[in-house]
């Protein structure tokens, strides 16, 4: 015999004691302890370390837990399909049903028990909210007559003596003399039931979850002692519920706190901005359902800029890539713009639509919770840099822990973040130029040489352009400084726009040089390329606040390096001696190095 039986024996030997009434009543606290601790103590299911699983039958009446309402939710949605279904809410709603099916025992157990210390008793019945308030549902029985029972039965308001278990403060009902030939609404057939006892399942607050009835065939088969019993018992009953439902709920908590401590550790080996949104989108898809995921960069957030980083689900084209401005007035952007969560839900009509990004956007009427959670890389910062966006068919899909969760891993996920926006900034400091937003001059050579090597595996050229503004002295004595770095970058930029962007290579290599490499070019290629470098230059205008805009022109000097040539910073010493060569031969023209002894290419 375990533990929990022997409890279960001396809770019903004091039980039976006390309802001699009398002096024996004081035994019933003491019964109601040895039955909790019977409850409680019950051996677990070998196969499961926190919760028993206890199959549960599909047509039976034991879908509802009896717990606090938010608890109940959780359990409801359970058969709910979204897209995104994620694994770790199948397990969430498998959590909640054993912790359901686990109450079921307890009650089963509690029914079998009173049985014995009632032999009066005809049929004993638990009835628990169902969802809607004011209407309990039938959820077990025990019944000397188990098919006479109506599975379906509901206890709602104005069904006469059981409803009045469903007022405030009614906390029993005893009847020891029923009409002959009333019906009591969980009987199929009319029963000749003379008396019924019955207690509320009380909640905090007084709340009504439930009802335990127990009624017999005999005239005043019950005593008080007995109600008051039952009080206790059903007291128990909560008690047992509500841990089981906690129990649950804790042990959720805490594998969503592991995933998002995993992550954690994800992110703080990312040093990429981009990784990080992708594990952002990685981690929302794991851990939260929806119909809808967007996420959003805030990318400029000076000029108000940004786009639309991540988007699957339910007409999500329409959004992927999609860029934004704070003034759009979507309802994404204004969390972003708040550093504010947001959440909604929508009634169905067209006008109730509220747009997401902006107002010309597919309005997707099934959509109807939305729930915008900001990232920022300060959390006190008036607008955020990132925000994740859930929405979903269902308009109680976002609970209170989705948004507790989301909300603790929008605060690593911001600091992420922030962290890799330094390092990318860092990096970039290193191997860019601040004026041009060009490649510096170190990483230029680091560039050629690698270029080099695929060059040389390929068998192709690289043409190197060394450039340089022409009177370059004048423009800053004349105009000032300002304009001379004003002309530099409108140079870079021609420059930019005359080579192949992600092939060739562009380079600030001093003051007012520049170098360019051409990867994969023919002698011509080279010449006609750097002629268009020349005539770009030379079309540019800068206001200098006179009659006529300043004009500038470049001298370039060009080599080849051919397969069979490896220095590259001879090579660049080549193209910087044809430069001169340039100058020499009156400026504004490209020079090749081959040449330098003969002739001028172009002027
Ligand atoms: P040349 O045609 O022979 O090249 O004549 P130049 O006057 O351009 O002579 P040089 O190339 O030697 O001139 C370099 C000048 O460029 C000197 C310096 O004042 C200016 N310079 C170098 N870096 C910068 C810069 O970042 N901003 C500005 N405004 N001027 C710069
Ligand atoms: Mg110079
Ligand atoms: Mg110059």
């Amino acid at each position: 015999m375990s533990v929990s039986e022997i409890l279960f024996v001396v809770a019903g030997a004091l039980l039976g004691l006390a309802s001699q009434g009398g002096m024996f009543l004081f035994l019933i606290p003491f019964a109601v302890v040895a039955f909790s601790l019977a409850v409680m103590n019950r051996p677990n299911n070998p196969n499961t370390s926190i919760l028993p699983v206890i199959k549960r039958d599909k047509h039976s009446t034991t879908l509802t837990p009896v717990v606090s309402p938010d608890l109940r939710n959780e359990f409801t949605n359970a058969n709910k399909v979204e897209s995104n279904e994620p694994n770790s809410s199948l397990q969430v709603n498998h959590i909640w049903e054993r912790a359901n099916s686990d109450v079921d025992k307890a009650f089963g157990d509690i029914l079998r028990c009173l049985k014995v210390l009632m032999p009066q008793a005809n049929t004993l019945t638990i009835f628990t909210n169902g969802g809607s308030v004011n209407e309990l549902r039938l959820r077990m029985f025990q019944s000397d007559i188990p098919n006479c029972i109506d599975t379906g039965a509901k206890i709602t308001e104005n069904m006469g003596i059981l409803s009045q278990l469903l007022r405030p403060g009614v906390s029993r009902i005893l009847e020891g003399d029923l009409l002959v030939g009333k019906r009591l609404t969980y009987y199929i057939e009319n029963r000749m039931i003379r008396s019924l006892v019955g207690v509320p399942l009380l909640g905090r607050d007084e709340q009504r979850l439930g009802v335990l009835l127990v009624d017999s065939l005999h005239p005043n088969a019950f005593t008080a002692a007995e109600a008051q019993a039952l009080t206790y018992i059903a007291q128990a009953m909560f008690m047992v519920s509500f841990k089981s439902f906690a129990s649950a709920q804790n042990y959720i908590e805490q594998q969503q706190f592991s995933t998002l401590y995993h992550y954690q550790r994800k992110f703080f080996q990312t040093m990429s901005v981009k990784d990080i949104y992708k594990q952002m989108f990685e981690y929302v898809k794991e851990n939260m359902p929806f119909d809808r995921l967007t996420i959003l960069a805030l990318d400029k957030p000076k000029e108000g800029l940004g786009h639309v980083v991540y988007c699957v689900g339910m007409d999500s084209e329409q959004f992927v890539n999609k860029s934004f401005t704070l003034s759009d007035k979507g309802i994404f952007v204004l969390a972003l713009m708040r550093n504010r969560p947001v959440f909604r839900s929508f009634n169905s009509g067209y006008a109730d639509y509220v747009p997401r990004l902006n107002d010309y956007e597919k309005r997707n009427m099934e959509l109807r919770q939305l729930f915008v959670m900001p990232v920022s890389s300060e959390p006190d910062s008036k607008t955020a840099e990132l925000a994740i966006c859930l929405e979903s068919r269902f308009t109680n899909r976002y609970q209170d822990h989705e948004k507790k969760l989301l909300k603790a891993f929008a605060g690593v996920a911001g600091f992420a973040y922030a962290r890799a926006c330094q390092f990318e900034k860092g990096k970039d400091l290193a191997t860019r130029d601040g004026l041009t937003g060009l490649m510096n001059h170190r990483s230029l050579e680091e560039s050629l040489r690698t270029e080099k090597v695929r060059a040389d595996r390929k068998k192709y050229n690289i043409g190197v352009l060394m450039m340089d503004i022409d009177h370059f002295k004048r423009v800053n004595d004349t105009y000032g400084h300002p304009v001379g770095d004003e002309v530099i970058k409108g140079i870079a930029f021609a420059i930019s726009g005359e080579i192949r962007k992600e092939i060739d290579i562009v380079a600030r290599y001093g003051g007012e040089e520049f170098v360019v490499a051409l990867i994969d070019t023919t002698p011509e290629g080279m010449i006609e390329t750097a002629e268009r470098i020349r005539k770009a230059v030379g079309k540019l205008e800068f206001n200098v606040h006179q009659p006529d805009p300043l004009r500038v022109t470049v001298s370039i000097g060009a080599f080849l390096v051919e397969p069979g040539f490896t220095d590259m910073k001879k090579a660049v010493n080549n193209a910087d001696q044809a430069l001169y060569k340039a100058k020499d031969g009156g400026r504004n023209q490209v020079v090749r190095f081959e040449t330098v002894e003969t002739e001028a290419v172009g002027a």
